[in-house]
């Protein structure tokens, strides 16, 4: 009974697909907006993606190329601007 009871939330793959997130140093990052998820769950990864970005899907339908680009261009303005404000 000595069972750890303390819930360990970690990043899914999938998600990145799902939800534009992915980690960085153990956080969970919107791929969109830079944006941070407290804890780990898909929950709150999921309502993120809903309520900020919502039309990104409807404009760029999951999987494809275009939307996978987009993310990847987008991380990369978010990392520059990280570097700048340091
Ligand atoms: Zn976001």
């Amino acid at each position: 009974m000595a069972e750890k009871r303390k819930k360990k939330y970690c990043f899914q793959d999938v998600w990145e697909e799902e939800f534009f997130f992915t980690t960085v140093k153990e956080k969970c990052v919107c791929l969109i907006c830079g944006a941070t998820v407290a804890i780990a769950k898909r929950h709150n990864v999921e309502r993120h993606f809903d309520t900020c970005h919502k039309s990104y899907n409807a404009n760029y339908p999951p999987g494809s190329a275009l939307q996978a680009e987009k993310a990847y261009y987008s991380t990369l303005v978010d990392s520059m601007q990280c570097q700048t404000s340091h």
